[in-house]
């Protein structure tokens, strides 16, 4: 049990301010008591002069791309969205081993903590190291003290041998774990791998994680090959049905395929940061409805004040976006989680932040210093499940020296291999 002394707690819904004391208990069950009684045994958090409030929790990410960062570029600079996935991504995913994929997980998990996530959504692809893989990454995530809905990205771009694998992986993962049915996108699969990932979706009375319409090209070959769009060809076969499907990106969709989506149980996830990186287009949210939007980062970061941020303000170019239906978007997040029965997301994940506002700071004008001036370097505490995995800003379940050190000779292998 955690006892956070003297903070004020801001309800993540209706904002209101309460200099409370908080009783918090552990595990997936854990609730939640404000109490001026310390309960027995309690280990003490003081959070005098300190915000305290939900956690967050990524819609959508990779963690193999944990040890992109700094990469040698490609040999022949990508020109378009399919060769930075030829020349990029799948060069990068195809080259993964077991080592590599548990030290990108450990990295993933330890950056989503230390900007205030206890909670990712994740997307893997390891084309050439399949079997085992979302074990790997579900351990690192314990490890660390991250909650986690994980998929394997099942794709026929390498083939059929690697297609079934993939299915197999998935199959071998749900039947001990929560998790979905990831297929990477409509235009790398083919009609018998995704009956096949329906098929499984059923079985284990689950959803799928896909990308849609990310890039135009998605339309364009599903027109060619499919004669149909997207969001039809998904309908078809009864992937929208589920309210645990999750489909990302959403950028190239037209209004039909808005009310489809809109008369579906499917939802949304938006990755501001990772579109404009990309240049495929941007988000709007026109025509669909609120509350099946979600936001995530797509592999590029692990803040979620940074995407909140920046689906505002490029948002401002597109469809603009008010404040209010960012924030909800953000923590519509929870909302995906709770109506689903998915474990590692209740009230007893929290951020304790440290933030001297130069002007007031109160339940009316909390969303205003959210998006203009609350980042995460506030962060200072972090509570995963009722247990403390973030403390002055450092991690405390695992040896953070210890991981840099293992994922630089990881990353300088990996490297050496593109
Ligand atoms: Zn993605």
């Amino acid at each position: 049990m955690l006892y956070l002394k003297n903070g004020t707690y801001i309800n993540p819904v209706t904002f209101e301010f309460s200099k409370v004391n908080i009783a918090v208990e552990n595990g997936h069950e854990g609730k939640i008591y404000f109490t001026d009684t310390i309960p027995e045994n309690a280990q003490i958090i003081d959070c005098n002069g300190m915000f305290i409030t939900k956690s967050f929790v990524v819609g959508h990410h990779h963690a193999y791309s944990g040890l992109a960062t700094g990469m040698p570029p490609p040999a022949k600079a990508p020109q378009n969205f399919s060769q930075i996935l030829q020349y990029v991504w799948w060069n990068l995913d195809k080259k993964l081993d077991a080592d590599e994929i548990k030290a990108s997980a450990y990295v993933t998990a330890i950056a989503a903590a230390l900007n205030g996530s206890t909670f990712i959504i994740d997307h893997h692809a390891s084309p050439f190291s399949i079997k085992n893989s979302l074990n790997i990454i579900a351990k690192a995530f314990n490890e660390v003290g991250v909650s986690h809905l994980l998929c394997y990205e099942i794709s026929d771009r390498d083939g059929k041998d690697i297609a079934q694998k993939g299915i197999d992986e998935t199959d071998d993962y749900l039947k001990n774990n929560q998790g979905l049915v990831g297929l990477h996108a409509s235009f790398t699969v083919g009609n018998e791998t995704l009956k096949k990932a329906a098929d499984l979706m059923n079985k284990h009375n689950s959803g799928i994680h896909i990308h849609v319409a990310e890039d135009i090209v998605d339309q364009d070959l599903c027109i060619k090959e499919h004669q149909t769009k997207v969001v039809q060809r998904l309908n078809y076969f009864g992937f929208l049905s589920s309210s645990k499907t999750i489909l990302a990106h959403a950028l190239h969709i037209d209004e039909n395929e808005r009310n489809i989506l809109n008369n579906s149980n499917a939802y949304i996830v938006q990755n501001p940061d990772s579109n404009l990186n990309n240049g495929v287009g941007f988000f709007t949210r026109k025509g669909l409805n609120n509350n099946n939007l979600m936001l995530g980062t797509d592999g590029m970061h692990s803040d979620m004040f940074k995407s909140a941020q920046t689906a505002f303000f490029a948002g401002n170019l597109f469809d603009s976006p008010q404040l209010n239906d960012v924030y909800s978007q953000l923590r519509n997040n929870h909302k995906y989680i709770e109506k689903n029965n998915f474990k590692g997301d209740g009230n007893n994940n929290l951020i304790i932040f440290n933030y001297k506002n130069n002007t007031a700071f109160n339940q009316n004008n909390f969303i205003g210093h959210f998006f203009y001036a609350l980042n995460s370097s506030n962060v200072e505490h972090v509570i995963s499940n009722g247990e403390i995995i973030v403390r002055n800003k450092k991690i405390t379940k695992v040896n953070h020296s210890e991981i840099i050190e293992f994922a630089k000779i990881q990353a300088k292998k990996l490297w050496n291999k593109l």
